[in-house]
């Protein structure tokens, strides 16, 4: 696997989403500052926004995710499953570069948070 690569598309990537959350959340602080359109406009405006949120708050978690593998580059462990340190499938890294967990521990992961 080529660490080196795998960094460069982390740290896009968290260029293009740090740059998203902050144009959303700028534009939604301009939104609710502005008094003069009427409620009908203010309404629709508001259910936009509330959905940009949504796609903040999931931006979000993605950068965490993305920041944490970063370290994990730095600390000589990216690639391990942060469970089990075993290596995690390189289909699933070249998929989501930032995956802390193997495929059992993703799925495990997934049960615990739907249950
Ligand atoms: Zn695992």
């Amino acid at each position: 696997m080529d660490v080196a690569a795998m960094a460069e598309r982390l740290r896009e990537e968290e260029r293009v989403i740090s740059s998203r959350i902050e144009r959303v959340s700028g534009e939604a602080r301009d939104a609710g500052d502005d008094g003069v359109r009427d409620s009908g406009d203010a309404a629709v405006l508001s259910e936009n926004t509330d959905d940009r949120l949504r796609g903040t708050e999931m931006d979000r978690g993605v950068l965490s995710q993305i920041r944490a593998a970063l370290a994990r580059i730095d600390a000589g462990t990216y690639g391990a499953c942060v469970i089990d340190g075993e290596p995690i499938e390189e289909a699933r890294l070249e998929a989501v570069p930032w995956t802390p967990y193997c495929l059992e521990h993703q799925e495990m992961q997934e049960r615990a948070t739907t249950l």
